[in-house]
């Protein structure tokens, strides 16, 4: 049976009315028979049925057992790293999200949690990076804004070895396209603003493992520190499940033809889509993930910052936008919009150039983004001679 039909399924229907939509248990707390003696509710921080099953169908959907949900994704990942102590240092991907960046080098530093990074699309940087301090390895698969792919079983393989927790931000490719669980990582993560949510409507994070004991440990620093996700939120995200595979399978085939398209383009300097043959990880992302997704990146042949604001402020259909995920189209120029709180040079030498530019490709008519895309290459600076492609 299709996957989220069957997960859906198994939700029972609201035994009170026969609801066929969840219900929202918009409540902060529950009445008690004598104290402690309640319904399996006390305090919505704690449990709340809405939430739960948003938590029990991403832990399904994901392949684990134990499913959280927070307020926003750096929620999610704040409980995350505080199963940590002071003096212990993570291992992350490069090429990691910004407001990740920002978290990690501003905030933990101060509670002497320290973050190396590495390139992890080489397994063998993680292996010569581990230090006897190492207890989380953080990846995101495919990255922001470069696609970046990492081979997560053979980094897990790695990291079990070592003892080390494996947490996988896996917000670009959703749990249509890849369970990070299935591939040896320890908790995958999601910022459900993005593909989850899919209307550009709400904000929400989610967690998921499959250890008895780190489900655990999340729960109760996910209840003692309070980030959980509003019930009305929750239903939100469960409303939208019911057509991710839809969606995530659209914004992928609409993508394909984008990237597709770009790639003849003689305005185009460097291209990043992990669904085409030439990019640097397309083996490996084609073994982990069903789909390539629905974010492209590129940058200009006339590479400067103020080229790449020609081109975002001249498109139509694609609206300038942080974020991604929704059905419709965005674009965002990372270098001053989502990545501007790391330092140019940094930036540079990650490889994110001045005329970047980050597409999140909606659920529009594929012919119709493109005319959008062909219009707007028109109003920049190309150094190559513009040649017609049909
Ligand atoms: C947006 C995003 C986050 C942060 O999520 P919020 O819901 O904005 O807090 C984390 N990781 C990735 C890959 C993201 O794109």
């Amino acid at each position: 049976m299709n996957e989220i039909t069957s997960i859906l399924e198994s939700i029972p229907v609201d035994p009170l009315t026969g609801a066929i939509a969840v219900p929202i248990y918009q409540t902060s707390t529950y009445v008690q028979e004598a104290p402690n003696v309640n319904k399996g509710f006390d305090y919505t921080r704690t449990n709340n049925p809405t939430r739960n099953i948003l938590e029990e169908i991403i832990a399904k959907l994901e392949g684990g057992k134990y499913g959280l949900a927070f307020s926003s994704g750096l929620a999610a990942i704040d409980c995350v790293v505080k199963l940590l102590n002071a003096g212990d240092e993570v291992l992350a991907v490069d090429d990691i999200y910004g407001g990740a960046y920002r978290l990690f080098t501003t905030v933990y530093n101060r509670f002497g949690i320290n973050i190396k990074f590495v390139d992890t699309t080489d397994p063998e940087n993680v292996q010569n990076a581990i230090s006897p301090k190492t207890k989380l390895i953080w990846l995101e698969s495919p990255t922001n804004p470069l696609l970046k792919v990492s081979d997560i079983r053979k980094i897990s393989e790695i990291a079990k070895a070592n003892n080390i927790i494996v947490c996988v931000d896996n917000t670009f490719a959703t749990p249509i396209s890849q369970k990070p669980l299935n591939l040896g990582a320890d908790i995958v993560l999601h910022s459900a603003t993005k593909y989850l949510g899919g209307h550009t409507d709400v904000l929400a994070g989610l967690t998921v493992t499959n250890s008895d004991e780190l489900g655990e440990e999340l729960k109760y620093i996910q209840n003692a520190t309070g980030g959980v996700l509003a019930p009305f939120d929750s239903w939100l995200i469960i409303r939208s499940l019911a057509t991710l595979k839809l969606r995530v399978e659209k914004h992928s085939a609409n993508a394909l033809k984008v990237a597709e398209f770009l790639e003849e383009r003689p305005e185009i300097k460097d291209l990043y889509y992990p669904g085409l043959k030439n990019h640097p990880d397309f083996s490996v992302a084609s073994k982990q993930q069903s789909l390539p997704g629905g974010i492209v990146s590129f940058s200009l042949n006339e590479d400067t910052e103020e080229n790449a604001v020609r081109f975002v402020t001249s498109t139509k259909l694609f609206k300038l936008a942080e974020s991604l995920g929704g059905a419709k189209s965005l674009l965002c120029h990372p270098p001053s919009m989502t990545h501007k709180s790391i330092p140019r040079e940094n930036r540079l030498e990650a490889g994110i150039s001045d005329s970047l530019i980050r597409l999140s490709v909606g659920l529009e008519d594929a012919d119709d983004l493109i005319n959008d895309i062909k219009q707007a290459l028109s109003k920049i600076i190309n150094k190559n001679e513009t040649v017609e492609v049909n």
